[in-house]
């Protein structure tokens, strides 16, 4: 069973969020008809930056921004396709920068949910950049025919594609796409990483798969609709959940912390990390305040946002930064919908979340670790190259933050969350709240 490592899954809780959005969506299509062909998902209004894409496709299936010309030449562009041709696929390559603030909020599958919306929603497969330097996407409608999500998560893991370039990485992507056999190509390019995968017991179209599926038109709901209403209706409430399908996916995670946030926060000195900072912790509050459901969960993500609020306070430097971002994961993570969210990547907690937890065996120590790693870091250490660290200070000397004194660093004891004891009552908000981030202050 395919899991796509770089993304982690929601559980059916989650699905149960999206299918009841879905039916509501269903009945407001019945209660006003007439309004489906205004409601249009943001970024995908005429004239926008999707339209201009959709409509470029119409003429070459590969469009590239002008910004990365360089990147990806016109002969380049000419060769890609050519291959998806040869395919008789409906693949389309659409290669655009993804940054916070942009109109699709810097995250791939919101952009391919676009552009294919603005495609008229046929069937399409929607290859774009993914979420990592030198990572590609893919999503597809219908979800899963081709296994081109895996096969784009297959081409990031294997070793010849290392510094290969864009252009190479979707031509590898197309080329598993067309062979059908993503999901092998997957298991094989990461058959090497013996660490068990995140929540693997989840199974099923859900989690980012689900995001290319139409909005399940053999959803109950929507048969029930066709046997009362006839076909017409059932294409108007149809075209209401494909138009705010990408609605539906926000509402079904609404919680976690997108990655742009953690690209931007990486760029950022210390004073613009901490105002980054705050007004994530401010956010945090906010939505917790406005959850709904269960108040166990609301209740732990009040005290993250507590704990949050103190570090942030008391923050010497970007390793307690750092620890505002765990905390606000934390806090994240008690309001979404996933069995066992993990922390923030271990080794650089603003690499963002962790990808999968993987045996790691500190230099010169006996004992293997069990620690989370962003995808990045756990590529590098298949390579056995040494991943990005973000350093604290021992002395004057700068250190891996998990080489300062436990004494004097909340965040070595906790790996920002990598090595918490497990146990259900343990998290970093309760060890901020019973004190142990104060005896660091005291201990430096
Ligand atoms: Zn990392």
């Amino acid at each position: 069973m395919f899991t796509d490592l770089r993304h982690r899954r929601p559980r059916r809780a989650g699905a149960r969020r999206r299918m009841s959005a879905v039916a509501g969506a269903a009945v407001a299509a019945l209660a006003a008809l007439t309004l489906v062909w205004c409601t249009a998902a943001p970024g995908a209004a005429a004239g926008s930056p999707g339209q201009k894409i959709a409509d470029a496709l119409r003429h070459s299936p590969v469009y590239v921004d002008p910004s990365l010309d360089s990147a990806v030449g016109a002969a380049e562009r000419q060769r890609l396709a050519e291959r998806i041709r040869g395919t008789r696929l409906p693949i389309r390559v659409v290669l655009v920068p993804l940054v916070e603030g942009d109109s699709w909020g810097g995250d791939p599958a919101q952009l391919a949910e676009v552009v294919h919306d603005r495609l008229g929603g046929e069937p399409s497969i929607i290859i774009t950049l993914g979420d990592f330097p030198e990572d590609i996407a893919a999503r597809e409608w219908p979800a899963r025919l081709h296994q081109a999500q895996q096969a784009a998560a297959a081409v990031f893991h294997q070793s010849d594609m290392e510094g290969a370039g864009t252009a190479r990485r979707v031509e590898r992507a197309i080329d598993i796409i067309a062979a059908g056999d993503g999901e092998k190509e997957y298991e094989k390019a990461t058959a090497d990483l013996n660490g068990p995968a995140p929540s693997a017991s989840s199974s099923g179209p859900g989690a980012s798969g689900a995001a290319g599926a139409p909005a399940s038109s053999g959803s109950p709901v929507v048969r029930m609709l066709t046997l009362v209403a006839g076909p017409l209706l059932v294409l108007g409430a149809v075209g209401l959940l494909w138009r705010r399908r990408a609605r539906v996916r926000d509402l079904a995670t609404p919680f976690a912390l997108p990655r742009s946030v953690f690209a931007a926060a990486r760029r950022a000195d210390e004073a613009e990390l901490r105002e980054r900072a705050a007004r994530e912790v401010v956010r945090l509050g906010e939505e917790a305040r406005a959850a709904q459901g269960d108040p166990q969960a609301v209740g732990r993500a009040l005290d993250a946002y507590s704990a949050a609020g103190s570090v942030l306070d008391r923050a010497r430097g970007v390793p307690d930064l750092a620890g505002v971002f765990a905390l606000i994961a934390e806090g994240r993570a008690a309001l979404g919908s996933e069995d066992a969210p993990l922390p923030l990547c271990f080794f650089h907690p603003l690499h963002g979340p962790a990808a999968r937890v993987l045996p790691w065996r500190p230099l010169g120590r006996r004992e293997e670790l069990r620690v989370a790693a962003c995808e990045s870091c756990v590529r590098a250490i298949r390579a056995r190259r040494a991943p990005e660290v973000l350093t604290d200070r021992e002395g004057d000397r700068p250190v891996p933050y998990f080489e300062v004194d436990t004494a004097r660093s909340l965040w070595a004891a906790t790996g920002y969350g990598s090595l918490l004891s497990g146990e259900p009552d343990d998290s970093l908000a309760v060890r901020v709240q019973r004190g142990d981030f104060t005896r660091t202050l005291e201990a430096s």
